[in-house]
């Protein structure tokens, strides 16, 4: 999508990520801080992050979903380990129950960010323009969600079979 403004709209905080991480962030910050100006910056076009880009079979949590769930929106099932998709709806429920929804960008990715010492913000670009704020939260995971890493192995033009990346799951 080609760039379509150069003004950068403003804010207090710009969270980068609508996974569990930022929406975490995105409650805390409307609950506490009511009147600040914050929106979330997510390049795909759900939430979940993790629990939306791995879809082969059997993805689940290792960690208790007790643990891992909301401490302000518990985790109500009995299954205490669960599949990927009950874990990414609970995260999109979670975000639609406290009205976070509105507040993410989809299909916006963070290419940059610069910081002004001067105007004290951050300018950060992005494939639909820049964006400013004066708090900048990154809750963008920890791996590269575009190209997973991909080590190669001796002989593997001999492996007659198909070779699938866990992120890339066909
Ligand atoms: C198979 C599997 C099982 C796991 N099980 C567990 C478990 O049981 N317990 C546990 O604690 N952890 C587990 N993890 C780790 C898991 O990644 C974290 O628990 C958690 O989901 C990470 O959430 P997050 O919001 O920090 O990051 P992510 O889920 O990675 O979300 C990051 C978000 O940021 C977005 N993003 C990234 N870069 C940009 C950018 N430049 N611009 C805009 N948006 C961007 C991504 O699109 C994504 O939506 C597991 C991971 C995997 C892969």
């Amino acid at each position: 999508m080609a760039v379509s403004k150069t003004e950068p709209e403003q804010f207090d905080v710009l969270i980068v990520g609508a996974g569990i991480s930022g929406i975490d962030a995105a409650y805390r910050l409307k609950q506490r801080c009511p009147g600040m100006r914050f929106a979330i910056l997510e390049a795909r076009n759900r939430v979940g992050g993790t629990w939306d880009l791995f879809r082969y079979p059997g993805v689940r949590s290792d960690s208790d979903m007790f643990t891992l769930g909301f401490p302000f929106r518990p985790w109500r099932s009995d299954l205490a380990i669960v599949g990927g998709d009950a874990i990414r709806s609970y995260i999109e429920d979670t975000a639609r129950e406290f009205g976070l929804f509105e507040r993410i960008r989809f299909g916006h990715a963070a290419k940059s960010a610069s910081w002004s010492t001067a105007t004290a913000r951050w300018t950060v670009e992005t494939n639909h323009g820049p964006f400013a704020c004066r708090f900048l939260y990154l809750a963008s995971g920890y791996y590269d969600y575009g190209q997973g890493y991909r080590p190669s192995w001796p002989d593997e033009d001999k492996f007659a079979g198909l070779i699938v990346h866990p992120q890339a799951w066909p």
